[in-house]
């Protein structure tokens, strides 16, 4: 590998404030050396402030608005998620599109807006059950990717994350050729929008674990990891971290 792997953590509505500090502390405390690998936390809003990320550990957020300020009653804009040290914005992540109703066309605004404000968005994109069934995985993902990509003049300040949403959250992780296949297909859409990229990380998710990393990790075209469950132990979380660093 000539870049180096990323691996996220998605806590979604995980672990209070002080849980959070906890948790940092201790997984800074798990490495005497870490070489190759960059650590995201995508921390609850409430957690964004209880800590200050060192490198290779950096803070996410899961959401914002696409807009900077307004009557947006519950609403977070990037400015605000900026001001606490966060360097990344996961968006598009299915429970947002599959529960809360985002779109395409939201999500493209939310990538517009945290482009400009120096951050870097996490957009997530990933084919459903009945998707993959009736063969329209590649379909889904093209679209998903276009239209979240519109108007979009460079992807090198945004990371990819393919989530099959039948494995998230569920212990069904997609198999090595499927996951290979859609990272090459999602390559092969960005490569055709951004003919002049240098390397595009896209990152697999859907129940990564300690025991099926070491693999997944060395599937071509996976440049590191997007974790849910197993990001909220700090044990399991740094066993991936540790699977992913040495190679
Ligand atoms: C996720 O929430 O993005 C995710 C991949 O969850 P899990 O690892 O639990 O499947």
């Amino acid at each position: 590998m000539n870049f180096t792997p990323i691996i996220a953590a998605n806590w979604k509505m995980h672990k209070t404030p002080n849980e959070s500090v906890k948790f940092y502390e201790n997984l800074k405390g798990s490495f005497e050396n870490l070489i190759n690998v960059e650590i995201i936390l995508s921390v609850p809003f409430t957690s964004l402030s209880s800590f200050d990320a060192e490198p290779p550990i950096f803070k996410a957020a899961q959401n914002c608005h696409w807009e900077e300020s307004g009557a947006y009653t519950g609403e977070i804009s990037v400015q605000m998620i900026k001001e606490l040290g966060t360097k990344y914005v996961i968006l598009g992540h299915s429970e947002r599109r599959h529960i809360f109703g985002e779109k395409n066309r939201d999500i493209n605004l939310k990538v517009v807006s945290v482009l400009k404000s120096g951050l870097k968005p996490i957009l997530c994109v990933g084919e459903t059950l009945s998707d993959r069934e009736n063969n329209d995985t590649e379909k889904v993902l093209d679209d998903q990717l276009k239209r979240a990509l519109k108007n979009i003049k460079d992807i090198d300040n945004i990371i990819i994350a393919y989530e099959p949403v039948w494995a998230i959250g569920t212990g069904l992780t997609a198999d090595e050729n499927q996951i290979e296949l859609a990272h090459l297909k999602i390559k092969e859409i960005l490569f055709g929008l951004y003919p002049k990229s240098q390397h595009i990380h896209v990152l697999y998710g859907g129940s990564v674990k300690p025991k099926n990393a070491k693999n997944l990790i060395r599937v071509p075209g996976v440049s590191g990891f997007l974790i849910g469950g197993a990001s909220l132990d700090v044990n399991s979380f740094t066993s991936i971290i540790k699977n992913v660093n040495i190679i």
